[in-house]
């Protein structure tokens, strides 16, 4: 199967004043193989977490949301670099 792409977000990326309990800075960061995936699990940690509503978030945690999955691992690249 070839490597399927994951999209990442990071909490205090768009929520500045996101701490934890010990008032650290929150580093949650979710990974899914979807954009929608990503965006419903943080939608799910600034609710639970942050007591956020995630409606008025929305359009921040979009613009957060990074995609990798183009790198592989210790393995040759997928249809590139023969010798
Ligand atoms: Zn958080």
């Amino acid at each position: 199967m070839p490597t399927a792409p994951t999209f990442y977000v990071r909490c205090n990326h768009f929520l500045s004043l996101a701490v934890d309990e010990n008032g650290q800075p929150c580093r949650f960061m979710v990974k899914a193989s979807t954009e929608n995936e990503a965006l419903t699990q943080m939608s799910q940690h600034v609710q639970k977490v942050h007591k956020q509503n995630p409606k008025d978030l929305m359009n921040n945690i979009k613009a957060c949301i990074h995609q990798t999955g183009t790198k592989t691992f210790g393995t040759r690249g997928v249809g590139s670099g023969h010798h």
